[in-house]
């Protein structure tokens, strides 16, 4: 694959490509952000990097971080995680309850809120000091020690998070919260608040795209079958309500944030990270998707 040349033609395509999502402002913060940021970045697993615009530029990664919260409660709890949370595409927007409440606090996906809410009670339930091994984990994966929370973004979120509160609470009355709901959300917010740049977070998902092992440290990370899977739960559910619009157009495992950034992995071969503050009606980078499409299109790269 010559991945100069196609880099080339991306910057090309970007011109005719109209960006019409907006910012998201349900968190107040994630407002402040310059909507015509833009921010490719692809790196193979024999570790070639190719990136276009402001690729050194941190944002706010939301639910992309979901994948490594999940990597972290897999590897600690194996075929027991799958009695708290399920691995079916809900067909629901990320923030939604209505499923919740009928399927008695058992969230279908560890990608949409109440799933990673239960991802995060189990954390925490499990470990001494999960922010910190959360940070350590994600510091190690892409080699860069300068990789944190955002004290402003996640105290934004925490005081607009009334849905998230209610998703907690619900799930609590079902008993599949196990400690105080305060807590769950702190780490929850923190969580979605974590600032990474494309080039990191290219860099950190590796593990993804060369069955679980960062092809530049030679760690193991997680089982071949746990990157398979973890991979698979991306292909179905990473998109919410538009898993199956993202499959169709781009045919690749991914993971959005409503900060605008989208990671993608092509198993054995790269990991991409696409960023454009400009969401879709939903929650999902405008420009991110059009450029993924363009370009496992035009290079035939998509898994199918
Ligand atoms: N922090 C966001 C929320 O809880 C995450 C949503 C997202 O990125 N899709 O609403």
């Amino acid at each position: 694959m010559n991945y100069k040349k196609l880099f080339k033609e991306i910057e090309t395509e970007l011109e005719k490509i109209e960006d019409l999502g907006e910012v998201a402002t349900y968190i107040p913060e994630l407002h402040n952000v310059d909507p015509g940021k833009f921010a490719i970045h692809l790196t193979t697993i024999d570790n070639q990097h190719y990136s276009l615009g402001n690729s050194n530029d941190k944002f706010s990664i939301q639910s992309i971080s979901k994948v490594f919260a999940l990597t972290m409660a897999f590897n600690l709890e194996d075929e027991k995680l799958w009695e708290r949370v399920g691995v079916e595409p809900s067909g629901t927007p990320f923030n939604s309850l209505v499923q919740l409440e009928y399927e008695k606090g058992f969230p279908r996906n560890p990608f949409i809120n109440a799933g990673a809410l239960v991802i995060c009670d189990i954390l925490i339930s499990r470990l001494e000091n999960p922010k910190q091994e959360l940070l350590k984990l994600i510091r190690d994966l892409c080699g860069n020690p300068d990789i944190g929370y955002c004290s402003r973004i996640s105290e934004s979120e925490r005081l607009t998070g009334h849905r998230n509160t209610a998703l907690v609470n619900l799930m609590k009355s079902f008993g599949n919260i196990k400690n105080v709901v305060e807590d769950v959300l702190d780490f929850y917010f923190n969580l979605c608040s974590i600032e990474m740049n494309c080039k990191e977070l290219a860099q950190a998902f590796l593990y993804l795209a060369s069955h679980g092992v960062n092809p530049l440290t030679k760690e193991r990370i997680v089982t071949a079958s746990k990157a398979k899977r973890i991979n698979a739960i991306m292909q179905l559910c990473g998109f919410y309500d538009e898993a199956g619009e993202f499959s169709f157009k781009v045919g690749l495992p991914g993971k959005s944030g409503v900060g605008g950034g989208i990671i993608a992995i092509h198993p054995g071969k790269y990991s991409i990270a696409v960023w454009s503050p400009k969401l879709n009606a939903k929650g999902n980078s405008y420009k991110g998707m059009r450029i993924l499409e363009f370009l496992t299109t035009r290079t035939k790269s998509s898994i199918f």
